[in-house]
């Protein structure tokens, strides 16, 4: 039996309609697509169309770099501080996904000063500790649109502008957001994922604002604008572009559906604790515990469910959510909190079926 999926913020299922888009491109169209002559440009042009339908959901005056993944793209956003005179300080959210998280803290060791900002118990960073912190010093300013433990949404825009404020960069990590809420519109950098929009795995993209300068992550070819070599995979390139439209096509059909997912979910699991904002949220993450349960214990008897023990990341790297621990959790609340992550192939009738088989395993737990 095929668990029900409820861990779209792990990653979604590859849409049918990327999956027909794609095969061509692995089947038949084999060119390579930096070759000039017809058959590599074909596959060029296919990359090209991909990009601009990932560029129709940026905003305007930036280009898009496709990459691996978004860590490539987050790790090539950072790229830009190195060309920031004077300037030597990095600040990005505390409860950033360790993309942002661990990248930030490595250019410690490139001589930069790195600080994680607070966020209060619910998850929202403190705008003031913000404020406090910028300076002409501070080179940018990170901060997440969707958390994807907690599903938390960030105040970006005005993040982006008080950034500006001392003329530093913003990065977006807008994985868990993109083709689903608005974009801040200010953004210097803003990186996204194939795999969390029903596209493919292997494929991620920049979106740098003109103007920016940014370093070589991977040297070589001197494909994708000089800044990170490598043959592009057309297929991958059109999955993700597809992806893309796909999303913006369907937004307010897959919006109105996950809401609705999601408020069937916060009624059957109301005995509960919900952890983060339930006002700044985005709907289709769930994060809630129940003090006193053992949620190791809950997946291996829950077979049926997919889902979560805080975030995929971080329990596979078997490191303690950071996420729920920034807001104040004791380790014991960590342990007992759960994350559901409702997605556009998810059914009401899924979503009952998994609250009772885990409503029931917890219920025998607790009693
Ligand atoms: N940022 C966020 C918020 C994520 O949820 C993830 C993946 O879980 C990433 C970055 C990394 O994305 P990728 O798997 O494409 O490297």
């Amino acid at each position: 039996m095929t668990p029900i999926y409820l861990d779209n913020q792990a990653t979604t299922p590859l849409a049918p309609e990327v999956f027909d888009a794609m095969l061509p491109w692995l089947k038949d169209n084999f060119g390579n697509p930096h070759s000039p002559h017809l058959i590599g440009r074909r596959a060029g042009a296919a990359v090209e169309v991909a990009r601009e339908q990932v560029a129709a959901l940026l905003p305007q005056s930036g280009r898009v770099i496709f990459t691996a993944s978004a860590t490539e793209a987050i790790n090539l956003a950072f790229g830009a501080v190195r060309s920031r005179q004077g300037r030597d300080q990095i600040a990005v959210i505390d409860t950033e996904h360790a993309a942002v998280r661990d990248t930030a803290l490595w250019y410690r060791t490139q001589g930069f000063k790195t600080t994680l900002l607070p966020v209060d118990r619910y998850g929202l960073v403190v705008l003031e500790e913000l404020e406090a912190y910028l300076s002409p010093k501070t080179a940018l300013v990170g901060a997440m649109l969707v958390n994807n433990e907690i599903g938390v949404i960030q105040p970006v825009e005005q993040i982006a502008e008080m950034a500006h404020r001392v003329d530093a960069l913003m990065l977006c990590d807008a994985v868990q957001g993109f083709g689903r809420i608005a974009l801040p519109q200010h953004a210097d950098l803003i990186a996204l994922s194939g795999h969390k929009i029903y596209g493919p795995k292997g494929i991620g993209a920049l979106w740098v604002r003109d103007g920016i300068d940014l370093p070589p992550l991977i040297h070589g070819g001197g494909q994708e604008q000089g800044v990170r070599s490598g043959t592009l995979s057309p297929a991958l390139c059109v999955g993700l572009g597809t992806a893309a439209k796909l999303c913006a096509d369907r937004r307010q059909e897959d919006m109105a559906h996950i809401i609705n997912l999601a408020s069937k979910a916060q009624s059957l699991f109301g005995d509960w604790t919900v952890n983060g904002s339930m006002d700044q949220r985005y709907a289709g993450n769930l994060n809630i515990r129940r003090d006193g349960l053992d949620v190791a214990r809950l997946m291996s008897d829950v077979r049926g469910v997919a889902f979560s023990a805080g975030s995929a990341c971080a329990s596979g790297s078997g490191r303690p959510s950071h996420v729920l621990a920034a807001l104040g959790l004791e380790p014991a609340q960590i342990k007992s909190s759960i994350r559901l992550g409702f997605g556009r192939y998810n059914s009401i009738e899924e979503v009952e079926q998994a609250a009772q088989l885990i409503n029931q395993a917890a219920g025998i737990q607790l009693s």
